[in-house]
């Protein structure tokens, strides 16, 4: 969600006008809002949710206590939520909307660390340029498609000597066990964001993520025997059942791009605030 639209919803809020850091409407420098502390009502004032512009800055047990102050009337507002998700939105170049202080029970620190985990999750998913070649993006958009080695490297374009081997590297990339299965390598490529989720089309869970021709999923191949003399006729193969009812949506589906992330986005969800 953009920084203004999540804006727009806080404010939007039907309890916006009940936050606690409003200002009391007879002593305006106090929130609206309060505390309870040793069985008393504490209030506190507006200062509390920003540091003040101190020389050298505040000490750090006023600091602290401030902040827990203020974090204590945000826990029980109404608008906490959407406060926290607007505060933690990220703008264009990826720098948290509200850096400094306290907003939806949390410090700007706190939102600071939580941009940088989520920074990392980004990057780790994002595939690095070795995935990002026309024959990897063929061969993954039709191991989705499909699971039968000769169909695969079929719809991929390429000789199926070609696709075991793009099959076989793409194994070692994603730091998969050379006996991985073809949903496994799946799911650890859309986990890179290699492959939408929508086109995958689950096999039962046997079948390899490389095979050879020779070694070729059994259920999938029936190739005739060779009558000594004449010339081998082509192989047939056996589809799984359903895999052939692909062929309408596949002509859609491989006209459309593979989704690759080659930029960190621009906008960053909330987790649900606690
Ligand atoms: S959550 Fe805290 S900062 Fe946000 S509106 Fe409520 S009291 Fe104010």
């Amino acid at each position: 969600m953009s920084p203004t639209a999540a804006y727009q919803e806080l404010v939007d809020h039907k309890n916006y006008r009940y936050r606690g850091c409003a200002p009391d409407p007879d002593e305006p420098w106090l929130a609206a809002g309060s505390t309870e502390q040793d069985g008393k009502t504490v209030r506190v004032p507006l200062s509390a949710w920003s540091a003040p512009d101190l020389d050298g800055g505040e000490p750090q047990d006023v600091r602290i206590a401030r902040e827990a102050a203020a974090i204590d009337v945000c826990v029980g507002c109404a608008v906490m939520v959407a406060c926290a998700r607007y505060a933690n939105t990220v703008d264009a170049d990826w720098h948290v909307t509200e850096p400094q202080g306290v907003l939806g029970g949390e410090r700007g620190l706190d939102r600071h660390k939580r941009l940088i985990a989520r920074r990392h999750e980004v990057v780790a998913a994002a595939p690095d340029a070795r995935f990002d070649t026309d024959q990897k993006r063929a061969i993954i958009k039709a191991l989705a498609l499909r699971w039968d080695a000769r169909e695969v490297a079929q719809v991929a374009g390429m000789d199926i000597r070609t696709a075991n081997w793009q099959r076989s590297h793409l194994v070692r990339l994603l730091g998969l066990p050379k006996d991985a299965t073809r949903m496994q390598l799946l799911e650890a490529a859309q986990a890179r964001g290699l492959v939408q989720a929508d086109w995958i089309r689950a096999d039962d869970g046997t079948v390899p993520a490389v095979v050879t021709a020779m070694k070729a999923h059994p259920e999938t191949v029936q190739g005739p025997r060779r009558t000594p003399g004449r010339r081998p006729g082509r192989a047939k193969f056996a589809a799984i059942e359903g895999q052939l009812d692909f062929d309408a949506e596949l002509a859609a589906l491989t006209a459309a791009p593979v989704a690759v992330v080659h930029s960190l986005p621009t906008a960053m969800p909330l987790e649900a605030a606690a």
